[in-house]
């Protein structure tokens, strides 16, 4: 079997995102790039994640041409390929229809930094894209006007979340990041009546983030 342990992996971070609640059902997808090969592990289309095995997630190329696996890829695989072909730093992808992230999508066109966790792993904020056609090459175009080279998020409006990472630990990691901050931020205008809420002040987020970046974790 082609590319067995990126199966595996595709299947455990569904896994996990069942557990975390941000995925529900069928709803959602993930992928994962070979950097050896270029070529893209994706799940199955329409399965519900506990029924998922590694036999059952497909390979692809960077076009979308399955390379192997007896299942339809992800409807949203070409929004996949897309990010992988334009957007070299990302290695892993995790799409979820995450509830808070969702909201934000219909009433904002940026998720702003409401949380200090949220400002060192993702800077200013995370932008909601413009409406786009799923399925087809235009959803993937939303996608690329609003994510810059090292740009971890994305809210899909009216739509959900996409996270990218260089691996699966870092693209739920964010995916995660992303809902609580969505969360508490719809909260918040709800409890102050609709007002925006205070925000991270703006002048410190690049300091925290460069802290963040040059100090975080343990040292070697
Ligand atoms: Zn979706």
């Amino acid at each position: 079997m082609l590319l067995a342990e990126l199966r595996e992996q595709v299947v455990r971070v569904g896994m996990d995102a069942l557990k975390l609640g941000i995925v529900h059902g069928t709803a959602g997808n993930m992928s994962l790039r070979d950097p050896a090969s270029g070529l893209i592990a994706i799940s199955p289309s329409g399965m519900p994640y506990p029924t998922v095995t590694g036999r059952d997630v497909v390979i692809v190329d960077d076009q979308g041409n399955v390379q192997d696996g007896f299942r339809k890829p992800s409807s949203e695989t070409p929004l996949h390929t897309m990010v992988y072909r334009h957007r070299p730093h990302v290695g892993a992808i995790v799409h979820t229809h995450s509830h808070f992230s969702t909201v934000v999508s219909t009433i904002r066109d940026a998720l702003p930094p409401i949380l200090a966790e949220m400002t060192l792993v993702l800077g200013a904020g995370v932008p909601v894209t413009r409406y786009g056609l799923t399925g087809t090459p235009d959803f993937g175009e939303s996608v690329l006007e609003v994510v810059d080279d090292g740009g971890l998020a994305v809210i899909l409006r009216n739509h959900g979340l996409i996270a990218f990472g260089k691996d699966f630990g870092e693209a739920l990691m964010i995916a995660e990041i992303v809902e609580e901050a969505a969360k508490v931020y719809v909260h918040a205008l709800a409890a102050n009546g609709g007002r925006e809420p205070n925000l991270v002040p703006e002048n410190r987020i690049l300091e925290m983030r460069n802290r963040f970046l040059t100090s975080y974790g343990q040292p070697g």
